[in-house]
Formats: C-alpha cells, sequence, structure tokens
C-alpha cells in the first residue's frame, strides 16, 4: 500500500507505525528522536458560533511526522508518552509551537483568535503548566487573551489540591479553561462549581446521537441548561451533520465543532480558509 492510495489511512498508519516501531522502548526512543529533529507539527480544528458561524477559536490538535509511516495521529503515541513522561516535554513544545504559530499569524497581520490547548492530567500533576505557558507567552509575546487550555474530566478528580490551585492560578492568569470529552468521565456539578472552568465542551458521542431514537437531546439540554446556570459556555464537539447542527441550534448550545465545520487542518490551510474571512459559508447563518 502506498501512503495516497486514499483507503483505510488510519489503519496503513497503524501498520506502519507497528511495522516501523517494535515495542515501547522503541516507540519512546522515536518519540525522543521527534523531539529532537522537529517531527511535532500541529493542525488547527476552528470553533465556530452556533448561531452566526463566526470563528471564536481553533483547537490546535499535535500529529507526528514521522518520515517512514507518514502522519501519525495523537491517538497512537499520546498514550505511550504519558506512561513514559514523555509528555511533559512534548506537551511543552505544543505549547511553544502554538505561541509561536500565533506570533507568525500576528507578524502576517491577520486577524486573530484564540487557539485552544490540550493539556493531560500527567502535564498538571508536574506543576510546570502554568510556568511553561507563561515562558512561551513571553518568549512570543502573546497575552493570555490568546490563549485557552482543554482539560478533561480526570483532572478535576479526587482531591488534587495543587492541581486545583494551578488551574484557578491559570484562570486568574487570564487563560480560558475548557473541560474536554464532557460526559465521558465521573466530574460532580460540586467539582465544576468549585474549579470554575469555563466551557464545557461535550463529547462528540453525545452529539452522535442527536437526531436519533435515544436520549441525545435531553442529555444536550440538561447540559446546556446546568452550564448556562453555572456560568460556562457550551461546545458541541463532533459535529458532522446539518440536522445536528439544527437540533443544536434549538438547544441553545452555543459553539460547535467538528468536520461540518471542518476537518482539523495545517496551519497555512487554516489561515487561508478561516483567519481571512470569519463568517463561514457552512453554516448559512
Ligand atoms: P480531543 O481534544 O477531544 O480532540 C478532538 C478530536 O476529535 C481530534 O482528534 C479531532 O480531529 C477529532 N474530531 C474533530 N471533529 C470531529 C468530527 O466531526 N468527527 C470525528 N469523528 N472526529 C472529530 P485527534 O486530532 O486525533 O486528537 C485525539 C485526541 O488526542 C484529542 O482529543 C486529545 O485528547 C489528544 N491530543 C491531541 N493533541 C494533543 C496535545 O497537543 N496534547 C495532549 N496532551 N493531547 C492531545
Ligand atoms: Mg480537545
Ligand atoms: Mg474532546
Ligand atoms: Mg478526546
Amino acid at each position: 500500500a502506498s501512503k495516497n492510495d486514499g483507503r483505510g489511512q488510519h489503519r496503513f498508519y497503524d501498520q506502519a507505525l507497528s511495522a516501523t516501531v517494535k515495542g515501547r522502548a522503541q516507540l519512546k526512543a522515536r518519540l525522543l528522536e521527534a523531539l529532537e529533529r522537529g517531527q511535532f507539527l500541529l493542525h488547527y480544528q476552528p470553533r465556530v458560533d452556533t448561531v452566526s458561524g463566526a470563528l471564536l477559536s481553533m483547537e490546535a490538535l499535535l500529529r507526528w511526522q514521522q518520515p517512514e509511516a507518514g502522519m501519525i495521529a495523537p491517538n497512537e503515541f499520546i498514550p505511550l508518552a504519558e506512561s513514559s513522561g514523555l509528555i511533559l516535554p512534548i506537551g511543552e513544545r505544543v505549547i511553544d509551537m502554538a505561541c509561536a504559530q500565533l506570533a507568525r499569524w500576528r507578524a502576517a497581520a491577520l486577524p486573530l483568535v484564540p487557539v485552544s490547548i490540550n493539556v493531560s492530567v500527567k502535564q498538571f500533576a508536574s506543576g510546570r503548566v502554568l510556568r511553561q505557558f507563561e515562558e512561551a507567552m513571553r518568549r512570543h509575546n502573546v497575552p493570555a487573551s490568546l490563549l485557552e487550555i482543554e482539560v478533561t474530566e480526570s483532572v478535576m478528580m479526587g482531591d488534587h489540591d495543587e492541581i486545583a490551585a494551578e488551574l484557578a492560578a491559570i484562570r486568574a492568569r487570564g487563560i480560558k479553561l475548557h473541560v474536554d470529552d464532557f460526559g465521558t468521565g465521573y466530574s460532580s456539578l460540586s467539582q465544576l462549581q468549585r474549579l470554575r472552568m469555563d466551557v464545557l465542551k461535550v463529547d462528540r458521542a453525545f452529539t452522535a446521537e442527536l437526531g436519533g431514537p435515544g436520549q441525545g437531546r435531553v442529555f444536550f439540554q440538561a447540559i446546556v441548561s446546568m452550564a448556562h446556570a453555572l456560568g460556562m459556555a457550551v461546545v458541541a464537539e463532533g459535529v458532522e451533520t446539518e440536522a445536528q447542527l439544527a437540533i443544536l441550534r434549538e438547544l441553545g448550545c452555543d459553539e460547535v465543532q467538528g468536520y461540518l465545520i471542518s476537518k482539523p487542518l495545517p496551519p497555512d490551510a487554516m489561515a487561508g480558509r478561516f483567519l481571512t474571512h470569519r463568517t463561514l459559508d457552512a453554516l448559512h447563518a
């Protein structure tokens, strides 16, 4: 199979990766090498206003450009990066790359929107997240208002007092906090209240239920009223159809992200398609 045959791309990557990289130790060595050789890059996916279609933010999504195996998706290597501790230098690189990209777009005089960065619980456990953001913001002269952080519910679980304090400090610094994949974890209303998160990103599994025979609509409706009562905005992830978008508008879901609007794009394509004109045809708004 060739990389460009257009069929079963993810499968091809899986096979190519496992053929190239035998075992955990070797994958870890390859990830270190990838850091040294600059093989990590970010793609960007727009997040837009449900009603107007205005571009609000873009999520930075990590990719590994592996010379032999091609472009590798994060699910293929983030788990090992997390269990091996490599997520710390990789995560720091992600923060730096996102700020560097914002600085490049600003230098090109493009209108900017915030970039949303995924930060895992392992990174928070290191206690260095805010410092890494501060350093990258200073290095690239990027204001906090152009950065957002996405954390999964696991970050809010249990009695992680240090993590709670760091989240509060990040928010006080002006970086908005998003709960990613909401609905798949076990966070409670009291945790959401106590930790003061800004945005709930509802997992795409629930978006996929909209319009079907199940309870998807009821679930979303409950999330929207709860979030609004707590002063949070709601984002639907994984919006793929006009029918889902129509229901989300009806339910008052604030923002949407998904293939209907755009797949994650390399920076130049993102800039060309979204940073030059802010309202999207895809939404017919
Ligand atoms: P996530 O943060 O929940 O990101 C959303 C994922 O859903 C992305 O997959 C995105 O490409 C995909 N997606 C977006 N819209 C749609 C849609 O309409 N339909 C479908 N089927 N999928 C959609 P991706 O890029 O493969 O990332 C997977 C996960 O890897 C992310 O989930 C996040 O948890 C993690 N990740 C990505 N980049 C980073 C990073 O820089 N650092 C850390 N720690 N984790 C990252
Ligand atoms: Mg995310
Ligand atoms: Mg998500
Ligand atoms: Mg996810």
